[in-house]
């Protein structure tokens, strides 16, 4: 540990590389308590209510709502906060990069993103990890001397997903070979909350069924471990099941990623960018479990019918909304227009549905229906 409280592997304020327009020292605000803050207060950050992450349309009417990635993103950073504060890392940082990492996500899930990046082929594509960083260096503009956040170098560091750092289409490029701890910690955190929210989601929606869980070993391990079966009602035992199987995988990435650090025996923050391995995960056994559970989410859950039917539904009006705008560009927002110059008119109609909820969405299509 260094005077800091941090490991040695921690990113500080200290050993940053700062932000690209030098700004002045809070008096109460840590720099990365700050970037924190910009992220909570931008736009993008309050669209993540209105957009979901499996359940979409018809699925998600009800009163008693499945997650948003609003929900979900408050859930990884919790989740990474845990994570970061064991392992004496830098837990602000580890907040931060948390609850931007689904910022760049197209409405409608998954489906929406494949969607977009077919309508930008030979365009540069539509990523969402790619799409989170021209958010925070680009689109979001609350400042009047740069565009963008001007975010901390390691907070965007921790949105790239991609070992090239960059692409064709002109994004950010990072030289590190690899992520800092906190934003390997931001992906663990993202993999174990995702799949147990989704698991008790799908259960509240009815489209799996406990029995059909019983050949899982990791549902099974969870399940034993708290007498699952003394518990009489249905969506109490789901739920306790799902949150003991993120308190298992918690525990185990912290004492995974620990022994796994202290075995190759890295010193510095420059051996952990070189590192050409994760250094956070979660252990062998607890992965290949994970995979199980996936695979049973995959082919249960996300490739269930009646999602399938959305899906049918999400490519058609997302297309036609795209071909709309694209054939129109004067149906474009006044703050959208001006990037046509700069980005190109296919790249500015990806980045304006891309940012859109799911609702807006359909309600912009309305609209532009008409005027076509
Ligand atoms: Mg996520």
């Amino acid at each position: 540990m260094s005077s800091s409280g941090f490991s040695s592997l921690a990113v500080t304020e200290q050993n940053s590389r700062g932000r690209v327009y030098p700004e002045k020292p809070h008096k109460y605000r840590s720099d990365f308590e700050r970037d924190r803050d910009r992220i909570i207060h931008s736009a993008a950050f309050r669209r993540l209510e209105g957009k979901t992450q499996v359940f979409t349309l018809t699925v998600s009417d009800g009163d008693d709502p499945y997650r948003t990635r609003m929900t979900h993103t408050i859930e990884v950073a919790q989740i990474g906060r845990t994570i970061a504060a064991a392992l004496g890392l830098n837990e602000t940082l580890t907040e931060a990069i948390c609850l931007a990492h689904d910022l760049g996500h197209s409405p409608f899930g998954h489906m929406g993103e494949t969607v977009l990046d077919e309508l930008m082929t030979g365009c540069g594509g539509f990523e969402h990890n790619r799409q989170a960083l021209r958010i925070v260096d680009l689109i979001e503009h609350p400042y009047p001397g740069f565009p963008g956040l001007n975010l901390m170098y390691e907070t965007r560091l921790g949105l790239r997903k991609h070992p090239d750092g960059g692409d064709e289409a002109g994004e950010a490029v990072f030289s590190e070979r690899n992520c800092s701890l906190e934003g390997q910690i931001a992906d663990v955190a993202d993999r174990i909350a995702y799949n147990c929210h989704d698991l008790e989601d799908a259960f509240r929606a009815g489209l799996i069924l406990e029995d059909d869980l019983a050949g899982l070993e990791i549902y099974r391990r969870s399940f034993r471990r708290i007498d699952a079966g003394s518990i009489a009602d249905g969506s109490i035992r789901t739920t306790r099941i799902a949150k003991d199987i993120i308190d298992r995988l918690v525990s185990d990435c912290i004492d995974f990623s620990r022994s796994k650090i202290a075995g190759i025996k890295i010193t510095s923050l420059d051996q952990v960018y070189a590192a050409g391995d994760k250094l956070v995960d979660i252990s062998p056994e607890n992965h290949q479990m994970l995979c199980g559970m996936e695979k049973f989410l995959l082919e249960n859950f996300y490739l269930s019918e009646s999602l399938g039917r959305t899906t049918d539904r999400v490519k058609k009006h997302l297309k036609c909304l795209f071909e709309a705008l694209c054939g129109n560009p004067d149906l474009l927002p006044p703050y959208f227009r001006r990037f046509v110059r700069s980005e190109g008119l296919r790249r500015t109609v990806c980045d304006y549905i891309s940012g859109m909820t799911d609702r807006f969405c359909l309600k912009t299509l309305e609209r532009v229906a008409e005027n076509i």
